[in-house]
């Protein structure tokens, strides 16, 4: 569809970052570009539906430029989930592997009513991990996953495989 080309089109491939042999996508441009970053805004709350879920939660931190739109185009509140040290309360923290090495996320204990649908957003689906973490601690924080989306999936990388409860939609699946 449209929004995926559109996508496709403001991704930059980066080689050798931030090892040799991996290809970063960078998707500032599409981050930058005001007309493209409102289509995938909308296209995003129109997949779901306004209503469907009843707050965002961002993944640090390029997560985060989506969720602040995605909860604003919706008429909900947005939730940050966090490298670890960075929330300042009570955390819940999962530790998980990176497609580059390993990490430990952190989210507020009384981050969500219990019962709230929460949506989880990021900006890329690699291995999976980042996201695995994420619905993780929004479920032991009471929250009850509503969707997980992201701009880009890396297919070949498997994530969706580890995700199984939860389908993932992406704008683009390369
Ligand atoms: P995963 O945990 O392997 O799925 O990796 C996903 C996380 O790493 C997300 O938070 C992404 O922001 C980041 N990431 C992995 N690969 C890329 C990439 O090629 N471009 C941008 N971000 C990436």
């Amino acid at each position: 569809p449209e929004v995926a080309a559109l996508v496709a089109s403001r991704i930059v491939d980066v080689p050798d970052f931030p090892q040799p042999g991996i290809v970063f996508k960078d998707l500032t441009p599409l981050f930058a570009d005001g007309d493209a970053f409102r289509e995938i805004i909308d296209a995003t709350v129109a997949h779901y539906g306004a209503g469907s879920f009843d707050v965002v939660a961002g993944i640090e931190a390029r997560g985060f430029v989506m969720a602040a739109a995605l909860a604003y185009a919706a008429g909900v509140g947005v939730v940050p989930v966090r490298k670890a040290g960075k929330l300042p309360r009570a955390t819940h923290t999962a530790q998980y592997a990176l497609e580059y090495g390993s990490a430990a996320l952190q989210v507020h204990t009384d981050a969500f009513v219990p019962g709230q649908r929460v949506l989880v957003v990021d900006d890329v689906l690699a291995t999976g991990g980042t996201a695995e973490a994420t619905l993780g601690l929004v479920e032991r924080a009471g929250g009850v996953v509503a969707g997980l989306t992201v701009l880009l999936e890396l297919e070949f990388l498997g994530g969706r495989a580890r995700l199984a409860a939860h389908e993932p939609h992406a704008l683009l699946r390369v």
